[in-house]
């Protein structure tokens, strides 16, 4: 069989991908090839009742499958460069923006409209933050909710259904290079074609990094990001996350002089887990709609970790501490700040005592047996100068869920079409290494697609 593009990865870059090509060149032949399952069929276990923590699934209903490790996240789509991943290195920062605010317009199209944009401009709050220390960074942010993100997704599949071919439960084993264009090698079949936009994601960055290697292309990975998952009363932070939906915060840490950030934030939302290739970690998001909203709030605080030479696997110390975490708590760690600074690990009753109700069910214990000193003290250090802006932050009752990892997919050779040296053989989204958002993996779809029509 043989199509004119293939898509790897039914994640948001490849879905745009999908998207953008069939609105340039509709006579195109395009499949996509999914290693998770189609967006009806994926659905983690975990009820909160029966089945309370990750069982690890084969293939993670959460991180794989149409919508990839997108479909049930809290749909922040981040219409900045200032975060989110660094395509405007690549395409220049204003057709960046340009390519983020026509990703808008499609969600919108889809099911989006309606859902509320905000923005840092104007904010009173980047003031208040430089008062404390802390740098607020500017952004729009389309908020969909958990719940409208799925809508889009389900309207656009419906589109790109009858239009191009989608082999879901298909995770490729390997692409070889061929005369003219590619050979996609499945479990079961090969198929051709004469482009190839690899989407993988994070879920795939183990596939990347072999296919790379087989292909000859170089990579370079340096950065990990390693922290917890706070969980306060939502009203804690109600005065931000009314007007701004989410901020995004630096802190400089005065001991270490680190740069501590706040991400993803999700006002009345969920703290949920999160499994990459086996190793648990914590995640969170919200909806939209009210019922389903809790009276809290959840949001990362993380620390860059860069390496120099010799070290050059960011993403194995990454994985080593969330394995600490798994072997001591069999999952996620739960601690309250009071025990943290005390020097004592949580237990149930003192957990069941507090004023935070925790939205996931992780193991009360001791984040100091697993977080480094250095991102420990960064963190506490943190929370204390989110206090001023948000008084109520470092009391003792806040919830702190560990680990939270941010994996960096190493970054992939590639140029300004986002080509490898491999002419036709597109790398985008999370996978390349470039993105880290919902926003910039579709941008980059949508980049590739518009690069592809205009040469095929
Ligand atoms: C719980 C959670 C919440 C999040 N919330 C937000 C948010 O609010 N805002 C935001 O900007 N970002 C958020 N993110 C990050 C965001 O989801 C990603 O940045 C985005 O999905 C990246 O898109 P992508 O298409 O590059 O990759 P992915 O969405 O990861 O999609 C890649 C797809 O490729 C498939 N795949 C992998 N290997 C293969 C293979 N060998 N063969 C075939 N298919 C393969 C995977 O199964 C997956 O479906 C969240 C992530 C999670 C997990």
């Amino acid at each position: 069989m043989r199509y004119d593009v293939i898509i790897i990865g039914a994640g948001p870059g490849g879905i745009f991908t999908a998207y953008e090509l069939i609105q340039q060149k509709k006579e195109l032949k395009i499949a996509v090839f999914e290693a998770g399952h189609a967006l009806e069929k994926r659905h983690c276990p975990i009820d909160g009742e029966k089945i309370k923590s990750c069982v690890r699934c084969a293939s993670c209903s959460i991180m794989s499958g149409f919508g990839g490790a997108g479909a049930f996240s809290d749909g922040k789509y981040n219409i900045t460069n200032d975060f989110g991943g660094t395509l405007y290195e690549y395409v220049g920062k204003k057709q960046a923006i340009e390519l983020m605010k026509y990703v808008d317009e499609i969600n919108m199209k889809y099911g989006g409209e309606g859902t509320k944009l905000y923005t840092t401009a104007g904010s009173g709050f980047k003031k208040l933050c430089l008062q404390n220390k802390l740098n607020l960074l500017d952004a729009s942010v389309r908020h969909l909710g958990t719940d409208i993100n799925y809508v889009v997704l389900e309207n656009l599949y419906a589109l790109l259904k009858d239009q191009i071919d989608f082999y879901f439960d298909t995770p490729v084993k390997t692409v070889e290079a061929l005369e003219e264009g590619y050979r996609v090698v499945c479990e079961r079949e090969a198929y051709e074609c004469g482009k190839c936009v690899v989407s993988v994601g994070r879920s795939g960055s183990k596939w990347m990094e072999k296919v790379c290697g087989e292909m000859d292309i170089k990579t370079k990975s340096n950065r990990v990001d390693i922290g917890v998952r706070v969980e306060i009363p939502a009203v804690i932070f109600s005065h931000l996350t009314d007007e701004l939906y989410e901020s995004k915060i630096v802190y400089r840490t005065e001991k270490f002089e680190d740069r501590v950030r706040t991400f993803c934030m999700n006002p009345h939302g969920i703290v949920v887990n999160e499994n990459t290739n086996g190793i648990v970690t914590v995640n969170g998001h919200s909806y939209e709609s009210a019922d389903k909203q809790t009276d809290n709030t959840n949001f990362a605080l993380l620390v860059a970790k860069h390496f120099s030479e010799p070290f050059k696997d960011s993403n194995g110390y990454g994985e080593s501490i969330a394995k600490l975490s798994n072997m001591l708590g069999g999952g996620v760690i739960v601690q309250r700040f009071g025990d943290l600074v005390r020097g004592r690990r949580s237990n149930a009753k003192r957990i069941e005592e507090g004023l935070v109700e925790p939205t996931l069910a992780a193991t009360p214990g001791d984040l100091s047996l697993v977080l480094p000193k250095r991102i420990l003290d960064g963190i506490i250090e943190m929370i204390y100068a989110l206090d001023k802006i948000a008084p109520g932050t470092a009391n003792d009752d806040t919830l702190l869920y560990g680990v939270e990892v941010k994996f960096y997919n190493m970054e992939v050779e590639i140029d300004e079409h986002l080509e490898t040296k491999h002419k036709g053989l597109y790398i985008i989204g999370d996978g390349s290494g470039v993105t880290h958002s919902l926003s910039h993996a579709s941008a980059s779809g949508v980049y590739v697609a518009r690069d592809i029509a205009g040469k095929a």
